[in-house]
């Protein structure tokens, strides 16, 4: 049987970013893929989706007048076999993105447990795991502000921490919470809802919380 340094199951995202530290490194590397070479998000997932979205957006605006949930695929790896802890389709990890039972198995991307489930974020955890594999264990994920955008029509995006997690945090918010609607998107592009809500740490007078519900929303937020 051949021998590889690292074995990468799944090439999505996740899988793709762990073979450009590997590899760099002199490494060798074999990737097992049982269906698409480059996974979900181009070819069932985010490019898709997009297009679709962006056609219900020009219908919306013609007339004048909303994702799928994504679930690893661990449960027919047998990871029991493997005596892999997992529970409801992710991978128990520890913080350097190893196995908790296993720790020559690596996680990232959509088998993460505790982790937004955005590509983005797939490639940035497979980034650090192809650094732990290569540089020892240096490198933790720090998921801290990740914006996150739901591609409804119209947009729902949102950055920072909840007005809830804020509050567990131990700070005092003061929150705004604003109609838009009449700054003139109704009239350029036929939307009627446009809404915000801001939450401010009221000592350090900092925004730590943005949601906007409207037209293009994803582009007004970092
Ligand atoms: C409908 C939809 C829309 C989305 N839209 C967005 C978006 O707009 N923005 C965003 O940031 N994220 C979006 N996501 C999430 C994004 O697709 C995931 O975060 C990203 O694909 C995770 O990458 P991954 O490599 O971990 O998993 P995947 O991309 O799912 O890759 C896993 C790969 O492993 C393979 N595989 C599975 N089991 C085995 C096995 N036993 N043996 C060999 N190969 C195996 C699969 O065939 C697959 O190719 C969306 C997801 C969905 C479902």
């Amino acid at each position: 049987m051949e021998k590889y340094d690292v074995v990468i199951l799944g090439g999505g995202n996740a899988g793709m970013g762990v073979t450009v530290p590997t590899r760099a490194a002199g490494m060798s590397v074999a990737m097992i893929e049982a269906r698409d070479l480059g996974g979900t998000c181009p070819n069932g997932g985010c490019t898709p989706k997009k297009v679709l979205v962006a056609a219900a957006l020009a219908i919306h605006e013609i007339e004048e007048a909303d994702c799928a949930g994504h679930v690893a695929n661990v449960e027919g790896l047998d990871l029991g076999t493997g005596v892999i802890a997992h529970r409801e389709g992710h991978i128990e990890i520890d913080d350097h993105l190893r196995s908790r039972s296993d720790p020559d198995v690596y996680v990232c991307g959509a088998a993460v447990w505790n982790s937004p489930q955005f590509s983005p974020v797939a490639t940035y955890e497979c980034g650090l795991v192809g650094r732990n594999i290569v540089d020892g264990l240096r490198h933790r994920p720090d998921d801290g502000q990740i914006p996150a955008c739901l591609y409804t029509v119209p947009d729902l995006a949102s950055v920072g921490l909840t007005e809830a997690n804020a509050k567990e945090q131990g700070l005092g918010v003061r929150v705004h919470v604003n109609d838009i609607a009449g700054l003139a998107i109704r009239e350029t592009y036929a939307e009627t809802v446009a809404w915000s809500k801001v939450i401010v740490d009221e000592t350090a007078d900092r925004v730590v919380r943005a949601h906007l519900v409207g037209h293009a929303g994803f582009r007004a937020l970092p």
